[in-house]
């Protein structure tokens, strides 16, 4: 059974939804904090958004559903903690001499080039900050109601000592606010650690109307909402960098707790932060990167995502491109071993030395990332089953052995996402691809009903698909 480290309760818990708990639906709501798209995303942002990737992929091989929530910040996120700072998206817009919707707009679909190169799993819904200023109004006003915000000079504040849940996520307490004083004090707050859920400033380009006059929505309210509206008030489910956990993540929890009274998340998940060259990355230093800014060096996509997600979440990664080196070679290991298989001579009277090899290391794979997604048990055991496929194939094989070997590589690959894309062949549209994904989810699942809906819509589209030892087999019909 799956384990997670909570970062709300400090400790290792066997995951379970909500759903399955109600009514054994094996359906798993997840939001992950996505990019704020005043610049391209750095490799830190990437590292965090492929764990939380690489975690929908382990419940998916467990066999749920996961309903993947990432939003796109377009507005309210400042340059620093407090209202004092400016919006980045401003900053942004003045420093390229454009208006913030069209820096949003540019950063957005960099964004999502970025994260299909990576190859991440399409997340359910993408849904923008500016497109949920209402949903957010909503809440306020509800805050107001309930007596936890407060109306100033047509700014709106989170009232922090009404609330008494706060700090316990990150541990952080009103009164380490006032002594480290985080906060800038604006004379309107009733304390000086409140803070905005919606601010009022003429100067501000993009603005709203609202129950207290023109302005625009803090950064925290807009996940409280987008959450909300789209998985529900509770969530199985958050993910985030750690640099998130405090202010955000603790605000997320005031508001969306202070407005309906019930537990906003049941698990928190967070990514440690990267460190190129044992370095905290830094533009001064020269150690920044973005994806392109490394796929330029040479390095492929795939070596990227392999060197991110080779450090166990909680530890801090050390980049570095001797470790992309060394993850290029581990990934032309894993294409080799590939290759011969597909290209293998059969032994009728082939040992079962593969049969043997295919199952202890999948069990050791499962075993590893079901421990709080504990990637190096995970590598070592598809490591290891490389080394063995290829004694294994000096020795002599059987078509069977072959079968069973190919099909425990595609598992294995699923979850890593580094593409041995055996779909690849006769290139099969995307659209297709993910009907099989889906469909293959349906058959471990053993929903036969969904499995044969799913085979109807791909053969809407001009495939057949038939079931076979070695999975499913696509084709474009005569
Ligand atoms: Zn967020």
């Amino acid at each position: 059974m799956l384990e997670i480290y909570n970062s709300l309760t400090k400790q290792k818990e066997k995951f379970q939804s909500l759903s399955e708990k109600k009514n054994k639906k094996k359906l798993v709501t997840m939001y992950t904090c996505g990019p704020t798209v005043y610049d391209y995303v750095h490799i830190g942002n990437l590292r965090s958004f492929l764990v939380a990737d690489l975690l929908r992929r382990v419940l998916e091989f467990e066999g749920y559903k996961v309903k993947q929530v990432m939003n796109i910040t377009d507005v309210g996120h400042m340059t620093s903690d407090s209202e004092s700072g400016e919006d980045k998206m401003e900053a942004a817009a003045r420093r390229e001499k454009k208006d913030p919707w069209q820096i949003a707009e540019f950063f957005t679909k960099a964004f999502f080039s970025d994260i299909k190169k990576i190859n991440l799993e399409k997340a359910w819904k993408y849904p923008k900050a500016t497109d949920h200023v209402k949903e957010m109004i909503k809440i306020i006003e509800k805050l107001i109601k309930n007596g936890y915000a407060y109306e100033a000079n047509g700014s709106v504040y989170f009232d922090l000592s009404k609330f008494s849940g706060w700090g316990k996520l990150s541990g952080n307490k009103i009164e380490d606010l006032i002594a480290g004083a985080r906060v800038e004090v604006l004379p309107e707050k009733k304390n000086p650690y409140d803070f905005a859920l919606w601010i009022k400033n003429p100067s501000h380009v993009m603005q709203w109307n609202s129950p207290w006059g023109k302005g625009y929505p803090g950064w925290h309210i807009e996940c409280s909402a987008m959450s909300m509206k789209y998985l529900g008030e509770t969530i199985d489910i958050h993910t985030g960098g750690e640099d998130n956990k405090f202010p955000h993540h603790e605000s997320e929890i005031a508001q969306s707790e202070g407005a309906t009274g019930k537990q906003f998340v049941r698990f928190w998940l967070h990514v440690k932060h990267l460190l190129v060259d044992g370095e905290k990355m830094s533009k001064s230093k020269n150690n920044f990167y973005t994806l392109n800014q490394v796929l330029e060096k040479g390095f492929s996509p795939r070596a990227v995502r392999y060197l991110l997600l080779s450090t166990h979440y909680r530890d801090s990664l050390n980049f570095t491109f001797d470790g992309l080196n060394a993850a290029e070679k581990n990934l032309a290991k894993i294409d080799e071993a590939w290759t011969k298989l597909n290209s293998a001579v059969y032994k009728s009277d082939g040992g079962a030395e593969l049969f043997r090899a295919a199952e202890k290391n999948l069990v050791d794979f499962e075993a590893a990332l079901s421990d709080d997604l504990n990637i190096s048990g995970a590598l070592a055991a598809l490591l290891n089953f490389i080394k063995e496929i290829n004694t294994a194939l000096t020795a002599g094989v059987s078509r069977d052995e072959v079968l069973i070997a190919k099909r425990t590589l595609l598992s294995m690959d699923g979850v890593l996402g580094f593409g041995l894309e055996i779909l690849k062949e006769g290139k099969i549209p995307e659209k297709i691809k993910k009907l099989l994904v889906e469909r293959e989810q349906a058959r471990k699942i053993k929903d036969w009903k969904r499995a044969d809906e799913l085979r109807a819509e791909i053969e809407e589209f001009g495939y057949t698909v038939e079931d076979t030892a070695e999975g499913q087999k696509v084709k474009k019909r005569n």
